[in-house]
C-alpha cells in the first residue's frame, strides 16, 4: 500500500538501535497522484561479518550517444566523465555495506582522492547501534574554507544496501562520484564567502531489513547533524544539498516535498536557467533520506533524487543497479546545477 514518507521522526539523536521500512514515495505528476508503493523488495537475510565482496560491476558498461558527458567547459567546469570514472572505481569494490572490508577500501579510496585534490579532510569514525549489532561507520568530510562564517553543506552516502551482490552503482555510487568531482573542482578553487563542506556519509541504508525505519537508517547523517549541533557549527549552515540516485540514464528529478521550499525553488530556477527543465521537472515526490536529520533540526535542506524512475525500471535495491545504468551526461547536468546553486548561494 502506498504511504507517504514521514518528513520528521521522533528521534534524530546519535545513531541508536531500532527497527524499519523501504523508501516510500508518492509522486504528483500534472495534478495526478501516482502513488508508488515501494514495499516487498526481496531481501537476502543480512549476516555479519560480511563475506568478502565479489566485485561485480554487472554487464560491461559502455558510454555512447546521448549518455556521453558534454565537455566540462559547457557544465561550469564540472567534468561528468570524471564523475563517472569515480563512480566506476567505487562500484568495482563490490558490495559496500557498513562494516565490510569493501567499504573500508571505498573509504581509503575516497580519502586518497580527496587528499590528491588538496582538500582538508575531517573523518568521524563512530559506532552505530543497529538491529544487527554494533557496526563501525565513518563519515568523511572535505572542508573548503570560506572567508566568512557561513557553511554550504553538500551530502552523499557511499554505503550500499546490505544485499547479496548489490553494488549500488546508482544508489550510493553515482552521487559519491559526483561529489568527488565537486571536491576536485572546489578544493583547488579560490576562497569564497561561505565555506563548502562535502560530507561522504556512511550508513544511509537500513541494516536489518529492506523496510525503511527512522531508527535503522541515515546513521551517518544523524551522526553528522548531532556532532555539528554540539560543536555549534550547525548554526553556520546556510543550506544542505543532498544528491542521491542522480546518475541514471533518462533522469527525471521531481521536487521533494519534504525539502525546504526556497532552496528547492533556487535549485529549480538554476536548472531552468541552465536549460535543464527537461530533467528537473515540475512534479513532486516525497522521499525520506539523509536530508531528514537537518530538516528536523531546522536547517534548510534539499534532496535531489530520482527514485521513481529507477524503481519503475526495477533496478532500485536489486542486483540490476549496475554501472551500465549510469550516464556521464546525467552526472554532468546534476553536477552543473549543484555547482551553480552553490555559486548562487555564495552571492546571497
Ligand atoms: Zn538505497
Amino acid at each position: 500500500m502506498p504511504r507517504l514518507a514521514r518528513a520528521t521522526v521522533a528521534r534524530w539523536g546519535t545513531a541508536g538501535a531500532r527497527p524499519l521500512l523501504c523508501l516510500r514515495s508518492r509522486i504528483w505528476l500534472g495534478g495526478m497522484v501516482v502513488a508508488l508503493a515501494i514495499f516487498g523488495c526481496n531481501s537476502a537475510q543480512p549476516s555479519l561479518p560480511v563475506s568478502p565482496a565479489t566485485p561485480s560491476t554487472g554487464p560491461q558498461a559502455s558510454v555512447t550517444g546521448k549518455d556521453v558527458a558534454p565537455p566540462a567547459s559547457q557544465t561550469g567546469g564540472f567534468d561528468g566523465a570524471a564523475a563517472y570514472d569515480f563512480t566506476a572505481k567505487l562500484v568495482a569494490f563490490g558490495p559496500r555495506p557498513p562494516g565490510s572490508a569493501a567499504i573500508q577500501k571505498a573509504q581509503d579510496y575516497i580519502r586518497s582522492e580527496l587528499q590528491g585534490f588538496g582538500c582538508m579532510i575531517d573523518e568521524d569514525g563512530f559506532k552505530a547501534q543497529t538491529p544487527i549489532g554494533t557496526l563501525p561507520m565513518k563519515n568523511i568530510v572535505a572542508k573548503i574554507p570560506g572567508t566568512g562564517q557561513g557553511i554550504i553543506l553538500l551530502l552523499t552516502h557511499y554505503d550500499t544496501k546490505r544485499l547479496d551482490n548489490f553494488v549500488g552503482a546508482e544508489d550510493g555510487g553515482s552521487s559519491t562520484g559526483l561529489m568527488l568531482e565537486m571536491a576536485r573542482l572546489l578544493c583547488s578553487g579560490p576562497k569564497r564567502a561561505n565555506a563548502v563542506w562535502i560530507a561522504f556519509l556512511d550508513g544511509e541504508e537500513t541494516q536489518a531489513t529492506l523496510e525503511w525505519s527512522d531508527t535503522d537508517s541515515v546513521y551517518g547523517s544523524r551522526e553528522l547533524a548531532a556532532r555539528l549541533a554540539v560543536s555549534g557549527d550547525l548554526k553556520r549552515i546556510r543550506a544542505v544539498l543532498l544528491a542521491d540516485m542522480i546518475g541514471q540514464k533518462d533522469l527525471h528529478i521531481l521536487r521533494e516535498s519534504g525539502s525546504t521550499k526556497w532552496l528547492t525553488d533556487l535549485v529549480w530556477r538554476t536548472a531552468a536557467r541552465l536549460g535543464y527543465s527537461n530533467i528537473f521537472l515540475a512534479g513532486e515526490s516525497n522521499v525520506t533520506d539523509d536530508h531528514g536529520p537537518f530538516i528536523h533540526r531546522g536547517v534548510p535542506a534539499i534532496d535531489i533524487i530520482d527514485l521513481a524512475d529507477y524503481t519503475n525500471l526495477g533496478y532500485w535495491h536489486t542486483t540490476e543497479d549496475t554501472l551500465d545504468k549510469i550516464s556521464p551526461r546525467s552526472l554532468a547536468i546534476v553536477g552543473h546545477v549543484i555547482l551553480e546553486t552553490v555559486n548562487e548561494l555564495q552571492q546571497r
